[in-house]
């Protein structure tokens, strides 16, 4: 079975249950100022989950292209990846726990063929005042008792693990906070367990005989003011599984990397390197995951750059490059073309991208090749000594280290590959100095939570739509939003227009924008047949495919924009408008940065 056949039986179950398939979101979201990527089928979806009516309905199925930073510490093990597939299938106030539950059952089983002896499950066990799950745990134990396994040996129980809320744990929520228990499937290998990872094993234990495959969100609480938690009126399903874990559930393998769908790829590593993998299976997982992420963040529209996505793009280029260097690898070309090879099913547009996603790779690497040779003289001139030759004995001071690290972008790892020595403890003490200054807000972006719903963001987000049209108006129609990014402190707008705006042309926009500020229109949205929305010129991007329902913002009878939301009730809340900058993003494109409010 392939990946791309595991999506489609996923998809036509879940269709044939009356779900309705829903359009794969950017990768890089739109609008969110809190996280750089999608890492989840469920996070375009938050404002339905919260209770606004989905122009799609009720039931629901996609899959996901995700993305997880947080998770790239992880890849070297047996089951994480940063870029992967997210199955979901979601149901909005509609059917819940005795469905959701058999059902994925079915899927794995019987649609997928997983034999069940190979499935364990968990439960949420009960925390302080919120009741443990019994009905999940009757649900499985129904459906273990008529597999002819034993429910007490399958069923394994946790408490804050199996929460599910956009806070955390129950402590952590605020009131009003909608969440609830989630529950998980793992796939069982037979290879022994690791005790580094304590002395008995168990699904959650993370020496990697478990791992995990799916996992039901079940939403059905709210907190109280009082710190309890009610029932809430709509319950919700959240369900995502990764296709590349499905998969190797399917082929009984227990390292991800080895499925058919990696395993070409790391075939041309090794044909590169000249390097086996059983003896470099480390680097060779680290390149492949890297690659990969790079392949679909390039095919986002995202160079790599010193800030937000583009830093991480580099970020992984550059340590997926460390790690081929270590196996003496020098032209990369030929794993990215196995990449596309791999993805080409499920992702045809790589085809059409592939020239431009491999020199955008080859221009990081020289890029990084410079500062590698600029670093390795810098040191020489310092110490006078020979590099090379001395590779591993030339000891350095911690603040060259931090030097080297702050001003050529090294990683304090890719310093020591480079073959020097330093004191880490040193270096760590100069880094904590640096992140107490530059703490504030860095955490929060690699956390990948969720959209900010801050009044300045919504005031901006309002501001953009109006700004779209402006612009529009004032430099011709052709002229159309390539991206966007909002935060409480600024609005970003990217647009395609290869002039400078002269002082004029700012201030007419400028202008409009606050006139209509002024006006104080109203802002609703109506959901209509794509065909409609086309018809009365609505603007934004559309997925063609998918959609047959679109959701529509009007401001006035000024702009009329696709959207999800949300959006301020009347233009005078965003109370003023002003453009502080703009930028020559390349390729054709402005970039434009306004303020909102007072
Ligand atoms: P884990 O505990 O194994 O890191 P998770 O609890 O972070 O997984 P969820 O957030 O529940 O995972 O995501 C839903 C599903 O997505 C998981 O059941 C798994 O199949 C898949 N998944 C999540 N993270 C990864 C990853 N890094 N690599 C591959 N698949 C993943
Ligand atoms: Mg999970």
């Amino acid at each position: 079975m392939t990946t791309s056949e595991i999506i489609e039986k996923y998809i036509s179950f879940f269709e044939k249950l009356g779900h309705k398939q829903i359009a794969n979101a950017s990768l890089v979201p739109e609008n969110d100022p809190t996280t750089l990527f999608t890492s989840s089928g469920m996070q375009p979806l938050v404002p339905y989950l919260l209770g606004e009516p989905h122009p799609q309905g009720k039931r629901l199925v996609n899959v996901q292209n995700s993305f997880r930073a947080q998770d790239i510490d992880e890849v070297g093990d047996n089951r994480h990846i940063t870029f992967f597939r997210m199955l979901g299938n979601w149901s909005l106030g509609d059917y819940f726990k005795k469905e959701q539950i058999p059902w994925i059952f079915e899927f794995v089983t019987k649609t997928l063929g997983v034999p069940a002896e190979k499935l364990y499950v968990s439960v949420f066990k009960g925390y302080k005042n919120i009741p443990k799950d019994a009905e999940s745990e009757k649900l499985w134990t129904d459906i273990f008792v008529k597999s002819g396994l034993d429910p007490k040996e399958r069923i394994f129980f946790y408490d804050t693990k199996n929460w599910w809320s956009r806070s955390g744990e129950p402590d952590n929520m605020p009131p009003g906070e909608p969440g609830g228990p989630d529950s998980e499937i793992f796939y069982l290998f037979d290879i022994p367990h690791d005790k580094k990872f304590g002395d008995k094993c168990h699904p959650n234990c993370g020496c990697g005989r478990f791992m995990e495959i799916v996992n039901s969100v079940f939403m059905e609480y709210q907190k109280e003011k009082d710190g309890g938690f009610k029932k809430l009126p709509q319950k919700n399903v959240d369900h995502g599984a990764g296709v590349e874990r499905l998969l190797a559930a399917v082929e009984n393998q227990q390292d991800v990397f080895q499925t058919s769908i990696f395993n070409p790829i790391i075939q041309a590593i090794e044909k590169i390197t000249g390097k086996n993998y059983k003896s470099n299976s480390i680097q060779m997982r680290n390149i492949t995951d890297h690659f990969i992420s790079s392949v679909f963040i390039i095919d986002s529209g995202i160079y790599p750059s010193n800030k937000e996505q583009g830093y991480i793009l580099r970020r992984l280029l550059r340590r997926g490059l460390d790690n081929f260097y270590k196996l003496e690898g020098s032209d990369p070309s030929s794993v990215i073309e196995s990449i596309v090879e791999q993805y080409k099913k499920t992702n045809p547009e790589l085809l059409n991208r592939y020239e431009n996603i491999k020199n955008t790779i080859l221009e990081e690497k020289g890029a990084y090749d410079t500062t590698l040779k600029k670093a390795k003289e810098y040191i020489f001139q310092k110490y006078k000594k020979i590099g090379d030759e001395l590779k591993g004995k030339v000891e350095i001071s911690a603040d060259d280290v931090f030097f080297l690290y702050s001003s050529h972008g090294l990683s304090p790892t890719q310093i020591k590959n480079l073959g020097y020595v330093f004191d880490n403890q040193k270096f760590a003490q100069k880094m904590q100095q640096h992140q107490k200054v530059s703490r504030a807000g860095a955490g929060k972006k690699f956390a990948g939570g969720l959209a900010d719903h801050h009044e300045k963001t919504i005031m901006g987000h309002t501001a953009t739509h109006l700004m779209h049209q402006a612009l529009r108006d004032v430099l011709g129609n052709h002229v159309h939003q390539t991206g966007s990014n909002i935060t409480n402190e600024r609005v970003r707008f990217d647009f395609n227009y290869d002039k400078k705006l002269n002082d004029e042309e700012i201030k007419k926009v400028e202008n409009i924008v606050n006139d209509k500020i002024k006006e104080n229109l109203s802002v609703h949205f109506e959901f209509m047949p794509l065909t409609k929305a086309k018809k009365i010129g609505a603007i934004g991007l559309f997925d063609e495919k998918y959609q047959d329902k679109v959701k529509i913002y009007f401001i006035g009878n000024y702009s009329k924009e696709f959207c999800g939301g949300p959006h301020v009730d009347f233009t005078s809340k965003v109370e003023r408008f002003k453009i502080i900058k703009q930028e020559n993003i390349g390729r054709g494109q402005r970039r434009l940065y306004a303020l909102v409010g007072k």
